[in-house]
């Protein structure tokens, strides 16, 4: 049994919004007790100063893309449709080590920036396979950080998955995107099945999941495979719903349906079940999802940069859904910056409506940050609070920075202020990862010349993907707007908006 007292700290409380100084005994990887300033610890417990510390909870990023970190900033003008005409451009030709490279590259970010826990939807083209995932998995196993690691699969190209969206490209370029059909739906759930199977890591630092993308790019059977999957080895199911108009518009098409009253229909939501961004979700999506005990990973930085719209938390909360926060993968948010996302969840929250009463609280919005996501990777009982038998994932934020200065109200602080830059130390499970802004587990300089040298090998043999994506744009970029331009109605405020 290994002891750690942390000292002299304040401890925040997001409920109750205060910050009141209390030391945390810690017993190997959880915290065992909460005492006042100066409570006893066994004799050999290692002390640890959390003097002008401000304590808070490990912020859980419930939706990232751990592939996307070498492709931040890579574009601009993208909707989310151009994003995907973009992958094989951006995330083409990824060795095993590029894979490595860009997964620790983006848990680097998220532990300097106090995040300490993630839900990484991991893509690998053409099936996901076990070397591939197990490298992902030792990436977040190397940093020090807690992740849910789920493969992202479908069974139909993004090409095949909108409906005209073929028929609207020229032979050439058909012929062009054909290349880029996904394995057949049998071989990607038997990788699945010897990932889920066979993983390596300790779950409780590293577990697995099941991620069938988007709803339309994937085949009822291919999903209801996925299902049994998940069900079977007792791991969570993800999958980006009603992201954007063009995604909600594509579902009625093929389903006559939304995709979450499809998704219902199949008997696949659940208290495991997560839906990344939901922004078109109508009423009836939320009850449905609320009624199942499912969650919502809300992306506001990544609504807003591809232009998806924004998503109506309150209405998800009355209607209990679980509401998580993410970033979204940097390839299109662009950063891993989980007090941006908490900012941007209280800011997207106050724009839909002059009233502020259904606003979201900034008390609400670290929750969601903290418990909502933690529930949303299926941990909510171990991580997401401070508290006598929860994990000791802690983030110390430094009160002398000018972020804390002066202390007003330390809930509001957190999520209207706090950007990242006050974060000075780091604890995951009890083990220091950021010690005084350094961290201890990763040679950064070491990952800085390597993330170099993948980036001018990749610019190489992506040059080809390159030149595709330009060739698309013309046409997925006034397809897809046109498509969104159908008629769609979302209740919002009791109204109904086109
Ligand atoms: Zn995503």
């Amino acid at each position: 049994m290994a002891y750690t007292i942390l000292r002299s700290g304040r401890l925040l409380d997001i409920a109750a919004g205060t910050a009141e100084f209390a030391d945390i005994l810690i017993e190997d990887d959880t915290i065992r007790e909460i005492g006042a300033p100066g409570c006893p610890a066994p004799a050999e417990a290692i002390e640890i100063s959390a003097a002008r510390r401000l304590l808070h909870p490990g912020l859980v990023n419930a939706h990232t893309h751990g592939h996307g970190n070498l492709a931040k900033g890579m574009g601009d003008r993208w909707t989310l449709e151009l994003l995907l005409s973009a992958a094989p451009w951006i995330t083409g030709n990824r060795t095993a080590e590029d894979k490595y490279l860009s997964t620790q590259l983006g848990a680097v970010e998220m532990v300097m920036k106090g995040c300490t826990a993630c839900y990484d939807l991991s893509f690998d083209w053409p099936a996901p396979t076990h070397d591939g995932l197990a490298r992902v998995g030792k990436a977040y196993a190397d940093v020090g950080m807690r992740a849910v690691v789920a493969p992202m699969v479908a069974d139909r190209s993004f090409y095949e998955a909108i409906p005209g969206l073929l028929d609207a490209l020229p032979s050439s370029l058909k012929e062009q995107v054909a290349e880029l059909r996904l394995a057949p739906a049998e071989m990607t759930l038997a990788a699945i099945r010897t990932a889920l199977r066979d993983w390596p890591f300790d779950r409780d630092q590293v577990r697995p999941a099941v991620a069938p993308t988007i709803p339309h790019h994937c085949s009822d059977a291919f999903i209801l495979g996925c299902a049994a999957l998940a069900r079977e080895f007792d791991v969570g199911l993800h999958s980006h719903v009603a992201e954007s108009k063009v995604q909600a518009v594509s579902g009625i098409r093929l389903y006559g349906r939304t995709q979450t009253a499809h998704l219902d229909r199949l008997g696949v939501l659940g208290p495991h079940f997560t839906v990344a961004h939901g922004v078109w979700l109508d009423e009836e999506d939320m009850a449905r999802l609320g009624d199942h005990g499912a969650s919502v990973a809300h992306n506001p930085g990544s609504n807003m940069r591809l232009g998806s719209g924004l998503a109506d938390t309150r209405a998800m909360l009355e209607r209990r859904v679980n509401v998580g926060i993410g970033t979204d993968g940097a390839n299109c948010a662009d950063n891993q910056n989980m007090y941006e996302a908490m900012r941007l969840a209280s800011f997207v929250s106050k724009v839909q409506g002059p009233d502020w009463r259904r606003w979201l609280s900034t008390r609400e919005a670290a929750l969601a940050a903290t418990e909502g996501s933690a529930r949303a990777l299926g941990i909510g009982d171990r991580i997401g609070r401070l508290a006598p038998s929860y994990k000791a994932d802690i983030v110390m934020l430094d009160l002398d920075h000018p972020n804390w200065l002066p202390l007003n109200d330390p809930v509001n602080q957190l999520v209207h202020t706090e950007d990242g830059t006050a974060v000075a130390s780091v604890m995951i499970g009890g083990r220091l990862i950021v010690d005084n802004r350094k961290l201890l587990t990763v040679d950064f300089d070491r990952l800085r010349d390597r993330v170099a040298a993948a980036r001018e090998r990749l610019a190489a043999a992506n040059a080809d993907n390159r030149r595709l994506y330009e060739a698309l744009e013309p046409v997925v970029g006034s397809y897809c707007p046109g498509l969104a331009r159908t008629p769609y109605h979302v209740h919002r405020y009791g109204a109904r908006l086109e």
